[in-house]
């Protein structure tokens, strides 16, 4: 693979990954409005917007100081869960990054991070019955099609499931039939991510 992991990378990241989010921002709001609060195309947009006017300061940064100051900004910027949440991933992978585990693991702890700070894990209807199964795919070595395969079809199997944790799990059982926001913009960026990777192989 030719791809070169540091700050300018994650500078092309942001750019494709806020443009994906603010053309889905008002399908992110509506899911959320079904189960949540409707806010979550909002509070997404508003994460990456602050990305995209910080991210020129990072594009000669490593790339585990560059994840570190995305996960920054995100938790700073956003507010919500989907902030914290998003926020501990990357900070997560900045940290097992500065320890130079290879990128696999890399997303695998910033999950660890995610499951520790929504006390949660997979099968609660959350963000993380996509990164769950796309780290899974990560690791088996798949192509990005099947990566983005593998995302779809996670964030789709969210919608039977009934919601045990965030706000959706107020509606036990009403939770189910819906797809969750955070599955979806989890979906959303995978698509992204693997779009730019692809100019790279
Ligand atoms: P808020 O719930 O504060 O309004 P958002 O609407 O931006 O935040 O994000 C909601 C999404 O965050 C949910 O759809 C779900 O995927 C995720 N989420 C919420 N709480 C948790 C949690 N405790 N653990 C994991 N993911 C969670
Ligand atoms: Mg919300």
């Amino acid at each position: 693979m030719a791809i070169q992991a540091d700050g300018a990378l994650i500078n092309r990241l942001i750019t494709a990954t806020s443009k994906a989010i603010a053309s889905d921002e008002d399908r992110l709001t509506r899911l959320d409005q079904r189960i949540g609060d409707a806010d979550h195309g909002t509070n997404m947009k508003r994460g990456f917007d602050a990305l995209m006017r910080e991210r020129h300061g990072w594009t000669r940064a490593a790339w585990p100081d560059a994840l570190h100051q995305t996960g920054k900004t995100l938790v700073l910027a956003i507010g919500g869960a989907s902030g914290a949440l998003y926020g501990s991933l990357l900070l997560g992978m900045a940290s097992a990054a500065r320890e130079n585990a290879p990128f696999p693991e890399q997303f695998a702890e910033g999950i660890a991070w995610v499951k520790h700070r929504g006390r949660s894990d997979a099968g609660a209807k959350t963000l993380l019955d996509v990164l769950i199964p796309v780290l899974a795919a990560v690791r088996a070595e798949y192509s990005l099609a099947e990566l983005r395969d593998a995302a779809d079809r996670a964030c789709a199997a969210t919608g039977p499931m009934m919601a045990t944790s965030g706000r959706a799990a107020y509606l036990h059982e009403r939770s189910c039939g819906h797809i969750d926001p955070g599955a979806a913009s989890s979906c959303l960026l995978v698509h992204a991510i693997c779009d730019v990777l692809e100019q790279d192989l």
